[in-house]
């Protein structure tokens, strides 16, 4: 479906979208349970390629055992690997997990550093996740957190062509004020749980539709 020619600026479209968004999800927050910054940057590591119930599932028990960066660092990595198993890709997690506790005792304090570039320097931390800490634990907004559900609806609401996160990220921090962008990522990621799903997305039930480039509406008049 081709959008009006209202609705032809892309900014201007971004805009609509995340006001429409903003009153449809007035209550979206992030779906990890956390505590700590500590404990949510463990729960975004855990969250790759897992879904957040998933992780919600594993981390009281994580979390009752190994509380903070220092309890993690110093733990017997075969037990966090337990853990964790559930999330899948477990060893890489649980080697990342230790190692950027470790870092955080020794150069920061034992927290999430509160700066991108030295977020970026923990292992096993890419924008991703870093974008979420600093938006969740310390309200930061230094970027858009494009995760799948962010990645695949910005892609069909027309407003990148890109595939990769980092060009998909830059295309939205042009586009959405920057005290949004975490709101942006927040409620898209609901959205696509609930209307614009991967397989099936469900453009008759959807209050974007107008705006949306790759809108599929069935004519009624065949019936
Ligand atoms: S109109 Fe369809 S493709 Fe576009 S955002 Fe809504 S559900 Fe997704």
């Amino acid at each position: 479906m081709s959008i009006t020619r209202k609705w032809s600026n892309k900014q201007l479209r971004a805009i609509e979208i995340l006001i429409r968004l903003k009153r449809l999800y007035p209550d979206a927050k992030c779906s990890l349970t956390y505590e700590t910054p500590v404990q949510l940057l463990v729960a975004t590591i855990l969250s790759a390629q897992c879904t957040d119930e998933r992780v919600n599932q594993v981390t009281p028990e994580l979390f009752r055992r190994f509380p903070d960066a220092l309890s993690l660092a110093k733990a017997d990595l075969s037990e966090i690997e337990t853990l964790v198993r559930s999330t899948g890709f477990y060893r890489n997690k649980a080697k990342n997990i230790q190692a950027a506790c470790q870092m955080m005792v020794e150069k920061f304090d034992r927290q999430p550093p509160k700066r991108m570039e030295l977020l970026l320097e923990l292992p096993g931390v890419a924008r991703k996740t870093a974008n979420v800490v600093l938006a969740h634990a310390y309200g930061i907004n230094q970027g858009v957190t494009v995760d799948t559900h962010v990645k695949r609806l910005s892609y069909r609401l027309g407003l990148t062509e890109h595939t990769d996160p980092t060009k998909i990220e830059k295309d939205l921090m042009r586009l959405l004020p920057q005290e949004d962008w975490e709101n942006w990522s927040i409620r898209l990621i609901y959205h696509g749980r609930a209307v614009c799903k991967a397989r099936k997305p469900d453009c008759a039930a959807c209050q974007l539709s107008e705006l949306c480039p790759s809108a599929i509406v069935v004519s009624s008049a065949s019936g």
